[in-house]
């Protein structure tokens, strides 16, 4: 059976030692009141190997938010996949929307940089959505399934087995605006039958989709209620233990 994940997303917050703080501070917290779902942080990539060094692994897994789409070589500031595993890391998150909207970050280069990571043993969070415009004339699915078509689609079905998919609506990221649960589940939905057309049942069936934009601990349990949506992708509300902590704990209810 696929998974539950709460995945964070820190985005660039928190400097080293604030990211420390947190870390620890989510750790004891888990300690003392086991999840029920799996927990993933992805930090910034200076804050990966201290980071992995005071998580307890049971219970929270370690992601970078991106990677290169080159294997190694000069490249002048970039990380690799290979970089990234090295820290003890065993997610990166690609393809979210700021990297596609700031970064210029296309399907080919998602396709590149997705290969990498599965080659270096990554499990690869890989985000799909909708912009506010694509949505208003109901572009949404056909927006999504050419994301997954053009970065994910062309793996063996082995391979999908590592893609976690994150369906974001752009419109939704940071703005409190959250997908009502029926419009979240409405695309999940589609997401898995199309999973399902591409590599059948079974792998669509085993996919976790997490749901991303403003979710917080008061809309995850409603959103996590649905049949389709494995858990949630969260940037804001990952960088405080206590609304990350209740997100987590929306599986409980
Ligand atoms: C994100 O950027 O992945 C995200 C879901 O952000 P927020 O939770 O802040 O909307």
């Amino acid at each position: 059976m696929r998974k539950k994940i709460v995945a964070g997303n820190w985005k660039m917050n928190l400097n080293l030692q604030e990211g420390l703080a947190l870390a620890k501070e989510l750790n004891n917290a888990l300690k003392a009141d086991k999840p029920n779902c799996d927990v993933v942080i992805c930090t910034p990539f200076i804050h990966l190997a201290s980071v992995e060094n005071v998580l307890d692994k049971s219970l929270i897994g370690l992601g970078a938010e991106n990677c290169a789409d080159k294997e190694k070589g000069a490249y002048t500031g970039e990380v690799s996949a290979e970089m990234v595993k090295s820290t003890g890391a065993q997610y990166v998150i690609l393809g979210h929307s700021e990297r596609r909207q700031y970064y210029g970050e296309t399907p080919e280069i998602l396709k590149e940089k997705v290969l990498l990571a599965l080659k270096n043993g990554l499990k690869v969070i890989f985000c799909i959505g909708e912009t506010l415009e694509e949505r208003e004339s109901n572009r949404q699915n056909p927006v999504c399934k050419a994301q997954l078509e053009g970065s994910v689609f062309n793996l063996s079905a082995t391979e999908f087995a590592n893609i976690i998919i994150a369906y974001e609506p752009i419109w939704a990221i940071g703005t409190g605006k959250t997908a009502t649960s029926e419009q979240a589940e409405e695309m999940h939905a589609f997401i898995r039958s199309t999973v399902a057309e591409k590599f059948g049942k079974d792998v669509a069936e085993n996919t976790s989709i997490l749901y991303g934009g403003s979710c917080k601990a008061s809309n995850a349990p409603e959103l996590f209620a649905k049949p389709n949506i494995d858990g949630g992708l969260i940037g804001g509300a990952a960088l405080k233990c206590e609304d990350f902590k209740g997100i987590i704990d929306a599986w409980k209810k």
